[in-house]
């Protein structure tokens, strides 16, 4: 049966069987993939030191009669960003998990770029949920409707997404907004204010309850 090597990324793992796991990875050659690791969870498991998330891992797995593959060999090869910023992390995580779908091999660099912002960048929780929802096609540029394209002025915030009056109601998206969102995405090194960065949580928020998914906690 086929092997494979790959780099991964742990998302998530869940007890399976008296010492199993299921691990849901996301991997550079496969993007999202879930594999069983036998015994990872007896005492001298070899993978038991090696398996963490937030780190990148190297990975031979092999599929299994079942759709299940199970994991080989893993190692941990290097931590992706500082710890100070691994709650933060987490958070993209699970949202990476319920984003991607499996076998879209873009995902894990999508990922990768996301604990980047998160890293690097002023409002960095903020910036890499934007960039991931961006990226899935759940939002597009703050300068038109996202309905009819017009570059009305005001836009609204209506439902979950940017609309001219025409198209929507709703909260009026100020100018200040749409330009400190656009240049916090851009990478200019400006700092939010208090009012504009719980205005642009509450839009992550709508967009997520859209789509029928968990608020995410920013405490
Ligand atoms: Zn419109």
């Amino acid at each position: 049966m086929s092997e494979f090597l790959d780099q991964a990324i742990l998302l998530r793992s869940i007890p399976y069987r008296e010492t199993s796991c299921i691990l849901h990875l996301l991997t550079a050659r496969d993007g999202r993939l879930s594999l069983l690791v036998r015994g990872v969870r007896k005492k001298k498991s070899v993978f038991r030191s090696e398996l963490a998330p937030l780190h990148l891992l190297s990975l031979r797995w092999k599929k299994g009669r079942s759709d299940l593959g199970y994991v080989q060999e893993l190692h941990r090869l290097k931590p992706l960003l500082s710890e100070e910023n691994y709650l933060d992390a987490l958070k993209l995580n699970s949202l990476a998990y319920v984003l991607f779908p499996e076998r879209e091999p873009m995902s894990m660099s999508l990922l990768c770029e996301a604990y980047a912002l998160l890293e690097q960048r002023r409002s960095g929780l903020l910036v890499a949920v934007w960039y991931l929802l961006a990226k899935h096609g759940w939002l597009g540029e703050l300068h038109h409707c996202w309905h009819c394209m017009a570059e009305d002025s005001p836009l609204l915030w209506s439902q979950a997404s940017c609309c001219c009056q025409a198209c929507g109601q709703g909260m009026v998206l100020s100018k200040g907004l749409c330009l400190s969102i656009e240049f916090s995405m851009r990478g200019d090194n400006i700092r939010l204010s208090h009012a504009y960065t719980l205005n642009w949580m509450q839009m992550i928020q709508d967009i997520l309850a859209q789509h029928g998914l968990k608020r995410l906690n920013f405490e």
